[in-house]
């Protein structure tokens, strides 16, 4: 694939500190754009300089939702090189969620190379510091003026760039999560299997909700019965169960979450006992009942893993692991980050050099 660069005549300043970079505020000085019409297929692939978009208020995107997205990191190592971690997982999601959506696919080998392009152009934007990165986020939207609803003709591929802070500046801080027996985010049958705006939309009230009660995410349940574990808000849910790793089996209502994939590998070549299962959230408060619930950890790309200190449901409050994060929780935590960041050697051929 021919990709067009148009570099900046301003660049911008880059953050000077790098402690303060939070997440999702400041973008690079480039990004990736590549156009789809009927007909031609995806062409004119072009880096160009980050900025507004043109787009009719009428654009179907607006008013449908037909979108969909991907997150991804750049990681800086010690000797100053740039990294990725199976980022071609993330392009072959972005075309499962592509299908769901009837939007048209992208070749992931362009894909990937638009990445590798980008990043060149914007590698000073990498962060330095440890647990810092650069995170990615592509993301393909129908454009077509129209508002009769059926599938567009016309979309964009773009690729932003934001520079992040450390998911934990103070240490691994454990989080609080309140399970939601109102609202209900996926069902079999639906998008909850895709990454698109749409689940996001939906799980914005009970998110709301869980932050009125001083919770940071929702935990949800599924939509039909109400009582099996489907997962976090962005990530996914793993329980260590009297020594066994339980995780909700992938039935279409849940994201299929890199990180997930990574961590269950990981635990099956340590030798531990593994189940990709439904559970209910009465076996996990009986579980807690029982003593036998060592520990609840979240998995996604922002915070790798991420121990769950408190869990609610109704009245009953779990408290997990007296406030500290468990040995698998740290162990998949330190193996994973320790090889983002090439400071452990990656055997699993998940790393991607820039
Ligand atoms: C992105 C996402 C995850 C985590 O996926 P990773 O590939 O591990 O980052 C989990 N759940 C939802 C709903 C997501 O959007």
């Amino acid at each position: 694939m021919d990709i067009r660069i148009e570099r900046t005549k301003t660049p911008k300043a880059k953050p000077a500190d790098e402690t303060k970079l939070g997440f999702g505020h400041i973008f690079t000085d480039h990004m990736f754009m590549m156009d789809y019409d009927e007909g031609q297929g995806w062409h004119d692939a072009r880096i160009v300089p980050y900025g507004p978009i043109e787009l009719m208020p009428s654009a179907m995107v607006l008013h449908y939702g037909q979108e969909i997205f991907e997150g991804l990191k750049a990681y800086r190592t010690p000797d100053g090189s740039i990294q990725f971690f199976r980022p071609e997982e993330n392009f072959k999601r972005m075309n499962v969620s592509a299908e769901r959506l009837v939007i048209p696919k992208i070749n992931e080998q362009d894909a990937l190379q638009a990445l590798h392009a980008l990043v060149e152009v914007d590698k000073d934007w990498v962060p330095h510091i440890d647990g810092a990165s650069l995170y990615i986020r592509p993301f393909i939207f129908t454009t077509d003026p129209f508002l009769g609803v059926r599938p567009g003709e016309h979309y964009y591929f773009m690729i932003i760039m934001s520079p992040s802070g450390a998911y934990y500046s103070t240490g691994i801080n454990p989080v609080d999560i309140y399970v939601e027996t109102n609202y209900v985010r996926a069902v079999r049958g639906g998008m909850g299997f895709t990454k698109t705006g749409g689940n996001y939309a939906a799980s914005l009230a009970g998110q709301d909700e869980a932050h009125k009660q001083n919770y940071s995410q929702v935990l949800w349940l599924d939509g039909v019965e109400r009582k099996y574990i489907e997962e976090v808000g962005a990530m996914n849910i793993m329980f260590v169960i009297d020594g066994e790793v339980v995780t909700p089996s992938l039935q279409g209502s849940i994201l299929s979450g890199i990180t997930r994939k990574s961590a269950l590998e990981l635990c099956r070549k340590w030798g531990m006992k593994v189940s990709e299962r439904r559970i209910t959230i009465q076996e996990v408060a009986d579980a807690y009942d029982a003593g036998k619930l060592d520990e609840v950890f979240g998995t996604g790309t922002a915070a790798v893993v991420s121990p769950v200190g408190h869990l609610k449901w109704g009245d009953k409050i779990m408290e997990i692991g007296g406030g500290k994060i468990g040995p698998v929780t740290q162990r998949l935590y330190d193996t994973m980050t320790g090889m983002q960041y090439g400071k452990i050697p990656d055997d699993m051929g998940w790393i991607e050099k820039l």
